[in-house]
């Protein structure tokens, strides 16, 4: 254990994990786990899977669990008897478990859902370590300015993200050209259109080198995956959309790369392995171990890279136009994408719906600029409405 006490040596981090029962939530627990001395978990929140939360806030003894799902409270509280582990439940609690007194939170909850408790954190000043991309695309101004105004302290865990961070020259940021993403070019990398369009939602969601939620493995077989990443780099890194390049890396060993104007690039690389970027954030400004794969480049034997297809892959075109658009655009964007691929989820619309949806949101509600978190919650309800009103047309085969 002398590794683990030598991430804090002073105290345990406190730490609450929003969307703990989640892919990266699942991940971030094993590490905490993994390192318990070096952790005290404040609170965990999950929409409703009760189990697995209850049985997490217990093997990690976390003051709090939080289900989203007002409707399981008494089976959170049942499930706790004995514990003395706080329940509570419903959206307002999840946004208010952003608002206890953790250090570092981990906002891994899926889409604009996330956005409350993420804020709550950030206006305590927390280090709040996202991998809830949807929270940056959508309101990626505001919160940056919640960020500032509060001193609060925002680390990437999307992979591509933590991959620039620990390559970005912060303090000589004018000698960065371009940043360049790297994309797996997800399960359809190669399929034409006609392939595409009967594809089912097991095989969009059955990713070929990493094992993810539901959601952003759909993301990741449109690219809007790539799309959102795009955006979230923008605001990150503060670089305008003609300076962040995208290149498809079926391999997912490059995470993604600085390019500076002396020519040089530097990448961080990896066996994709979501505690790599989880753990980079978790033990902040230290490094602490995980057990991920070891990265053996001679048995890999050749990375390769590919543009991508904007035209067999359209929500890349999409979330460009977006960013360039601005305001607006993003939020309009990201709660369209987030209604289509729940329909696809489902089986109401087929897999090129997702993107074609989206465009028709886009263009029914044009970008105007984003004034405050009000102005942000009418947006995102109009663009499901907009976008719900859409799904209907194509279930009835209404032209457009
Ligand atoms: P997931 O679907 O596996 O987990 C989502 C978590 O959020 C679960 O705990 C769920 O209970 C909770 N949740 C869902 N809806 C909620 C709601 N309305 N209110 C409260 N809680 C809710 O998703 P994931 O794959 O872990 O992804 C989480 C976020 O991280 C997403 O924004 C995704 O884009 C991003 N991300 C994920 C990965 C990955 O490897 N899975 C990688 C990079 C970024
Ligand atoms: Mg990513």
């Amino acid at each position: 254990m002398q590794q683990v006490a030598a991430i804090h040596e002073n105290a345990p981090r406190r730490v609450t994990v929003l969307g703990s029962t989640g892919s990266v939530g699942c991940n971030t627990i094993d590490l905490i786990q993994r390192n318990s001395r070096a952790f005290e978990v404040e609170a965990l929140t999950a929409f409703s899977n009760v189990k697995l939360l209850a049985e997490q806030a217990r093997r990690l003894q976390a003051r709090c669990a939080v289900v989203g799902d007002a409707g399981k409270y008494f089976e959170l509280k049942e499930a706790l008897s004995g514990t003395g582990i706080e329940a509570a439940a419903g959206p307002e609690a999840v946004a208010e478990a952003g608002d206890r007194p953790a250090e570092w939170v981990m906002a891994a909850i899926v889409g604009a859902a996330g956005l409350e408790a993420t804020l709550a954190a950030v206006r305590r000043g927390a280090v709040v370590a996202l991998a809830n991309k949807e929270t940056l695309v959508c309101a990626g101004s505001l919160i940056l300015a919640e960020i500032a105004r509060n001193r609060a302290t925002l680390l990437p865990v999307d992979s591509e993200h933590s991959a620039i961070y620990q390559v970005f020259d912060f303090e000589h940021a004018e000698a960065v050209e371009k940043i360049i993403l790297t994309a797996s070019g997800g399960p359809f990398r190669s399929l034409d259109r006609a392939a595409m369009a009967s594809m089912t939602p097991a095989q969009a969601v059955a990713h070929p080198n990493w094992d993810m939620g539901a959601k952003i493995s759909v993301d990741s077989a449109t690219m809007m995956n790539k799309g959102l990443e795009l955006i979230e780099a923008h605001h990150l890194f503060g670089l305008p959309e003609s300076q962040i390049d995208i290149v498809v890396h079926p391999q997912s060993v490059v995470h993604s790369l600085v390019a500076y104007t002396d020519g040089s690039v530097l990448a961080q690389l990896g066996s994709p392995d979501m505690r790599t970027p989880i753990a980079y954030a978790l033990g902040w400004p230290k490094r602490m171990p995980t057990p991920a794969k070891r990265l053996d480049l001679a048995a890999i034997g050749s990375l390769t890279f590919e543009n991508p297809d904007p035209v067999r892959f359209p929500a890349l075109r999409l979330a460009r136009e977006a960013l360039k658009a601005g305001g607006t655009a993003p939020a309009v964007l990201n709660a369209a994408n987030e209604v289509a691929v729940h329909a696809f989820l489902k089986g109401q619309i087929g897999f090129l719906d997702i993107a074609e949806t989206v465009e028709r949101t886009l263009a029914a509600l044009p970008a105007e600029p984003l004034t405050s978190l009000d102005h942000l919650r009418q947006v995102d309800a109009a663009a499901r409405d907009r976008a719900q009103l859409n799904l209907r047309r194509n279930s009835l085969g209404v032209a457009h």
